[in-house]
């Protein structure tokens, strides 16, 4: 009988350092789960180091390994994407270089859906070791607020590491969106998906990809793609202020009738009007990152451009 194919997706930008060790992990897994076959997918996310060229090494030496390598940084949204597209595995698993997600629990995600009839195994990370204390705290507060605020379910630590079956990776190709946040469009497709936990462990070699204005940039993309509350918490925030208005107009009203006008107050005015200018604008702000990224959505740019792949290689022998 056929053996099935599981197809390995490895995001990689600026990781020369990593790629060997990972391969070297992963060769041992190959080794233990020799039951199943294995392509592993570089995709080289515009690095400016060494990274291709470790990828083609790789790719000569074991026909088991493939890469993408893109003509710019398109960020690792897209490197996942393109990953996802050119997988022909019955298994897709998307996984971090930097071993920060241990290739080791690949054999017990692909057992539960055998065993178990899962669609999708997911992992959750309970340490978030690696992480500086102040990451860790801002990544708590988003996983709350946005847990909050969308109807699509977001699992607090969950990692971008998971085994899928072919439909549920047919499914998430489907979603052609530009801006992309995968956590939720993992969320948004469905199926039966187990949650395993895992204490991750720190980068094997070099720094994080991610700075803050990275991840917040990141965050974001996540609320304005699967949450229209923060428009609806302006709308609110706008009622309640004409509201208030109404009120301190009445009180006005009566208080000159009764006492007279006086011109005193003009600090304070002044400070209202500051105030509500600022709310006026946090609103307009909130309206603006919507337009901002349904003008992106309506361009139909592509999500990544290839410059070239395994397939370029001279002398590759075809498999
Ligand atoms: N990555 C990528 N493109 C980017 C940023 C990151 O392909 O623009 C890859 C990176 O090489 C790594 C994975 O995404 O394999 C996760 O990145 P990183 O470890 O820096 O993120 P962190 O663990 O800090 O969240
Ligand atoms: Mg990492």
């Amino acid at each position: 009988m056929k053996k099935e194919l599981i197809s390995v997706v490895v995001p990689c930008f600026n990781e020369e350092e990593n790629i060997p060790l990972f391969y070297r992990e992963m060769t041992k897994v190959m080794e233990d789960m020799h039951y199943v076959s294995f392509e592993i997918i570089f995709i080289d996310d515009g690095s400016k180091d060494h990274t291709l060229l470790q990828a083609q090494k790789l790719a000569k030496e074991d026909s088991r390994v493939r890469y993408v390598s893109f003509s710019r940084n398109f960020g690792k949204e897209a490197a996942m994407l393109a990953g996802l597209e050119t997988a022909k595995g019955d298994y897709v698993t998307t996984m971090d270089v930097d071993l920060q997600d241990p290739p080791i629990l690949l054999e017990e995600m692909y057992r539960s859906i055998q065993e178990e009839g899962y669609d999708c195994v997911a992992a959750r990370s309970v340490s978030r070791r690696g992480y500086s204390f102040l990451r860790k705290l801002f990544t708590k507060w988003f996983y709350k607020i946005i847990a909050k605020i969308s109807s699509t379910e977001m699992v607090a630590g969950a990692r971008d590491f998971r085994l899928m079956k072919r439909k549920m990776v047919d499914a998430i190709c489907s979603m052609k969106e530009y801006n992309r946040y995968s956590k939720g469009i993992f969320s948004f497709v469905g199926f039966q998906t187990k949650w395993i936990e895992y204490e991750n462990t720190e980068r094997v070699a070099g720094t994080s990809k991610f700075n803050f204005p990275k991840l917040f940039a990141y965050a974001m993309e996540g609320i304005v793609g699967f949450s229209t509350t923060p428009l609806l918490i302006s709308a609110i925030i706008g009622i309640f202020f004409c509201f208030f208005s109404f009120i301190a107009i009445a009180v006005i009203i009566v208080k000159t009738l009764v006492w007279g006008d006086s011109v005193s107050g003009w600090p304070s005015m002044i400070c209202i009007m500051f105030f509500l200018c600022g709310i006026q604008l946090f609103c307009t702000g909130i309206m603006g990152e919507y337009m901002a990224k349904m003008y992106l959505e309506t361009k139909k740019r592509p999500i990544y451009i290839v410059a070239e792949t395994e397939e370029d290689l001279p002398g590759k022998i075809d498999k």
